[in-house]
């Protein structure tokens, strides 16, 4: 009974302590003191931006522009205006879009200048676009990008800025980054300021919610990402994502500045994503402590550039991740192997003597693959079922987001008990536990050799198991529980940004955390009747498929974007 009991407070507690690292902070009031970011005083400017949809060319459009350049103005800036056409792909889009104007619409992107003590030296530049797509309000994408960008500016007094701050608001981002590619264009073609650009920090979002997560940097990041582990307080930051965003066909405006080999930090928030693109993403919609997030790490990093004696020296890229959204840890590639030797050292404090066998070592192994290929085509199977085998609505798989998260859990639940049912009789704690460790290990080392950048994802918790593992002959099932805490939240957060980010699509891939959550638990599992594993399967895999149907047979979700009513997006 007390091995149940400890399993299922563990659970419970890496749940509690997993959903509260992926929740955004409480937005702050207006009273909030003047060198915060206080997402209330923002949302003043997200009301009037995204009162009505504002696509590019529209009268709304110009409303915000206007308003948009008066409180530049405000601020001290001096703001002028950068007009482009828009490229035949762009006016074919405003067509279908219906738009009156799509001949002569212009690209109008805001640039604004603020100067520091230092005229001559490379500027910092904030950029969002302050378009949106038709049918949408927009209150998130991107108003609320430049809201936070006018409340950075805010915060930031001009007698402490050390450079020159540009804020950069762009147009016709959703007609394929026409503002952005004009103003980063290379040579004379672009503008003369991108020239002075020596660091771009862009906010943007994908949804209406959650944590704004750093998910894309410029080239050579070393330097600039100690900085941001220095400077930005509850963070949100993961190199793996960077590399796993790098290989996504995605871009944001973001794209040509860091084409022109501009370094620069890119932030998102992408929770809550039925409301991307959505008719109904208002202002009273947008979750405020989406924008307090994405806000207060802007702030944060830009006064940090701005003070800074000098801007970051570009240096090889670095390997971070943040802890529970808490700190940023950040190393050099290499140090990634020397984490690896400490978890394989403990690993051996843990089961020197223990007497082991083989074949347990053998079986360890056996159940972890089951489990990862089991959750694999689980998910793959009961994806389709949910409607991915056939050409969906992109919004509607977005709104059905939150569904498809709980479809996983149970399947993985299920994965697990399957597991746990067919397992052989060879079984002992250290032996079982030495072999999950050693095919946990063998694919750290495979991705530190590989993609160094995805690393601390396994090799954290295998570090933290291994010494979880190595106290439990001192301190009995508390330390392994303590770690499986640890382990399964860090896991799991990254397993749920790894679901909003290609969810709809490719669910299957949470499976790569299946071995780690079965060497996390290993020490912590009592044992199961065969029947009873295999009944507990049974009604997770059912909970899961109808949970499936729902997603595939209800009704399009009132969210989904307009345009993708009238054609296929
Ligand atoms: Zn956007």
């Amino acid at each position: 009974m007390t091995k149940w009991l400890t399993l299922v407070v563990t659970i419970v507690a890496a749940a509690l302590l997993g959903v509260w690292s992926v929740r955004p902070p409480a937005p702050l009031p207006a009273s909030a003191a003047a060198d915060r970011f206080s997402a209330e005083r923002a949302m003043a400017d997200v009301r009037i931006i995204a009162r009505a949809p504002h696509p590019t060319g529209s009268a709304e459009n110009a409303a915000v522009h206007a308003h948009l350049v008066r409180r530049l103005e405000a601020l001290g800036f001096s703001v002028r205006t950068v007009d482009a056409p828009l490229p035949p792909k762009s006016r074919d889009r405003l067509r279908e879009w219906g738009s009156p104007v799509a001949d002569t619409a212009m690209a109008r992107t805001i640039v604004a200048l603020r100067p520091g003590q230092d005229p001559v030296s490379p500027l910092v530049a904030v950029m969002a676009h302050y378009d949106s797509v038709w049918g949408s309000p927009g209150a998130a994408d991107d108003a609320a990008g430049v809201a936070a960008a006018l409340e950075v500016a805010r915060a930031i007094p001009q007698a402490s800025q050390r450079r020159d701050l540009a804020l950069i608001l762009t147009d016709a981002e959703e007609l394929g980054l026409v503002g952005a590619r004009a103003f980063f264009a290379d040579g004379i073609a672009g503008d003369p300021l991108a020239t002075r650009v020596g660091v771009l920090v862009n906010m943007e979002t994908r949804g209406g919610g959650g944590r704004a997560a750093m998910f894309e940097t410029g080239p050579g990041n070393g330097a600039l990402m100690q900085l941001f582990a220095a400077n930005v307080a509850d963070p949100a930051a993961n190199s793996l994502a960077v590399k796993i965003y790098e290989l996504l066909p995605n871009s944001t405006d973001f794209t040509p500045a860091k084409l022109r080999g501009i370094p620069g930090v890119n932030f998102a928030f992408i929770g809550d994503a039925g409301l991307y693109h959505s008719p109904l993403a208002t202002p009273e919609a947008l979750d405020r402590g989406a924008l307090q997030h994405l806000g207060a790490q802007g702030l944060d990093i830009t006064r940090a550039l701005l003070t800074a004696p000098a801007l970051p020296e570009r240096a090889p890229d670095t390997v971070f991740s943040d802890v529970l959204g808490t700190i940023i840890i950040a190393y050099p590639a290499w140090v990634g192997w020397l984490v690896l030797v400490a978890a394989a050292a403990l690993a051996g404090v843990a089961v020197r003597g223990r007497g082991w066998r083989w074949r347990e070592i053998v079986a360890g192994v056996a159940d972890g693959v089951a489990f990862a290929l089991a959750t694999a085509v689980l998910a793959y199977g009961v994806n389709m079922l949910s409607g991915a085998d056939r050409k969906s609505n992109y919004y509607d798989r977005l709104a059905a987001l939150p569904r498809l998260e709980w479809q996983v859990l149970l399947l993985m639940a299920a994965a697990l008990a399957l597991t746990l049912a067919m397992a052989g009789r060879w079984r002992s704690l250290h032996g079982n536990w030495l072999g999950l460790f050693g095919l946990n290990f063998t694919l750290a080392i495979a991705v530190q050799a590989v993609l160094p950048a995805g690393a601390p994802v396994l090799a954290w918790p295998l570090l933290v198991a291994a010494l979880g593992m190595a106290l439990h002959a001192r301190l009995g099932a508390v330390a392994p529980a303590l770690a499986a805490v640890f382990g399964i939240a860090f896991a799991g957060n990254l397993a749920h940004f790894v679901m909003l980010g290609i969810g709809p699509g490719m669910p299957a891939a949470v499976a790569v955390f299946a071995p780690l959550l079965l060497m996390l638990l290993w020490p912590l599992l009592p044992p199961v009747p065969r029947r009873t594993a295999l009944l507990a399967a049974l009604v997770c895999i059912v909970l899961a498929a109808g949970l499936a149907l729902w997603v595939r047979l209800d009704p399009l979700a009132p969210s989904v974007a307009v345009y993708s009513l009238k054609n296929g997006y």
